[in-house]
This record gives C-alpha cells, sequence and structure tokens, in this order.
C-alpha cells in the first residue's frame, strides 16, 4: 500500500504515455502550461462535472466523484459514474452495494474526451484507471467502461481486460519511480511536440538527447565568443 502522501493524478498516467520529459516537467518540476487543446478539455470536464447527479428508471448517474487507489497510489476524479441496477443476469462478483443507495449495482466509468479517438493506450489507460479504483472502493469488479468522444460525439465501450489492467499498474510503477527520482529526462522530439502545452519550457530541440541544459549553455557562449563584436566590424 502507497502511503496517501505518495499518491499522483491519474492524469499523469497520461502525461507519462504521452512523453515522460513532459510527465517530469509537471509532476517532479510543478511547470504547467496551458494551450487552445488542454483549456478546451478543462472546460468539457468542468462541463460535466457541474451537472448533478441523475436518475433514470433502472440507472444513476454520478459525476464528478473523487477516486483513489492505495494499492497503485492513484487519486482523480471520473467525469461520469453509471450504476446499473444489476439483475439476476449480472455475475455476482460484479454487484456493488453503495453507501446511500439502495440497491445492488454495476458501475460503469464513463470519461469525456474533447477529440477523436486516439491510436495510442492513453485514453483507454485512463479510464482502466478510474475503473480499477472504483474496484478497490466499492468492492465489486468492473469489466467495461466507455469513452465519450466530442470530435464526432460518439461513446467508445472499453474492455478492460487484464492487458490494459497491467499496462495501467506497470505506467503507475513507472511514474511512481519517475516522481521519486526527481530527474527530467532528455527531450525526445517528435510531432507530438507540436500539441504539446509545454514545448515552451522543455525548449525540445535544445535539451534533447546529450543535449543537457549545461551543454546548451556552452554552445551558445561558444557561438557568442566566436561572433565577431560590432566594434570588430570594418
Ligand atoms: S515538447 Fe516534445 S519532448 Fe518536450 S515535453 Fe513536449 S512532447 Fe515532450
Amino acid at each position: 500500500m502507497i502511503p496517501e502522501d505518495d499518491w499522483l493524478p491519474i492524469s499523469a498516467l497520461q502525461h507519462l504515455l504521452f512523453c515522460p520529459r513532459q510527465c517530469a516537467l509537471i509532476h517532479v518540476e510543478q511547470a504547467w502550461a496551458e494551450n487552445a487543446l488542454t483549456a478546451q478539455g478543462r472546460q468539457l470536464h468542468d462541463r460535466a462535472h457541474e451537472s448533478g447527479p441523475e436518475s433514470r428508471g433502472d440507472l444513476r448517474i454520478v459525476r464528478g466523484l473523487r477516486l483513489h487507489s492505495r494499492s497503485m497510489g492513484l487519486t482523480g476524479q471520473a467525469d461520469v459514474v453509471e450504476l446499473h441496477a444489476a439483475d439476476d443476469g449480472t455475475p455476482p462478483g460484479q454487484r456493488a452495494c453503495l453507501p446511500a443507495i439502495d440497491g445492488v449495482w454495476s458501475v460503469v466509468p464513463v470519461e469525456y474526451k474533447r477529440g477523436q479517438p486516439k491510436e495510442n493506450d492513453c485514453d483507454r489507460v485512463q479510464l482502466c484507471a478510474q475503473a480499477m479504483c472504483l474496484e478497490e472502493m466499492v468492492g465489486a469488479s468492473i469489466p467495461r467502461g466507455a469513452l465519450y468522444y466530442g470530435q464526432p460525439r460518439r461513446r467508445e465501450g472499453v474492455d478492460l481486460d487484464e492487458p490494459l489492467r497491467e499496462l495501467v499498474r506497470d505506467t503507475a510503477r513507472r511514474l511512481h519511480e519517475l516522481v521519486r527520482s526527481g530527474i527530467v529526462p532528455p527531450a525526445e522530439p517528435s510531432a507530438k511536440c507540436v500539441s504539446c502545452s509545454l514545448a515552451e519550457q522543455c525548449m525540445p530541440k535544445s535539451a534533447g538527447q546529450g543535449r543537457s541544459a549545461r551543454n546548451y549553455l556552452k554552445r551558445q557562449i561558444e557561438v557568442a565568443i566566436k561572433s565577431p563584436s560590432p566594434e570588430d566590424a570594418p
């Protein structure tokens, strides 16, 4: 079990999968910058959390639920958690009894995303981490969740299978190691740098492998020394 003081945000898993340097800049050096993409994403999450709980027949909807996992040392907030009245066909291990709500329920987390479905696992890892937190909190297994994308508006079911769960556990382990180390890895410039909110702080072209800040400064000084001063100009 990981002590509460060392818990890290679930969103950091996405940062690590997107770019280890971005993750360390945010969670080791506490750098954060918002760009148009992150601002739109934040507004979408704020709107999802603002609406109150809802009740529709056999469905209850809870928004902005706080989550945590002691075993993985993660904490966060679910956009939406759907509670479906468990019927006789629901396997016993998937039935949850919840505080302040009568009945037996099966639990489905739903995460809202601003853009389109991605080819990488970032969104599925975040959703699965939420489900694994919920499982620890409610004591029932959650085999499926859903991602809701804004462009085009579409809901996508996600199987929370064992390979995805292992990826979540492994990413959480690597995240804690990275933050404990206190080291910001060198930049590995790639196409993703174009959409990175921290490109300005990162300076990917000058902070890549073998291009430490010290080496960068040395090169700049060498260039300055070699450049003729205006007084030397004919
Ligand atoms: S600019 Fe590129 S290398 Fe730097 S943090 Fe962002 S994604 Fe990573």
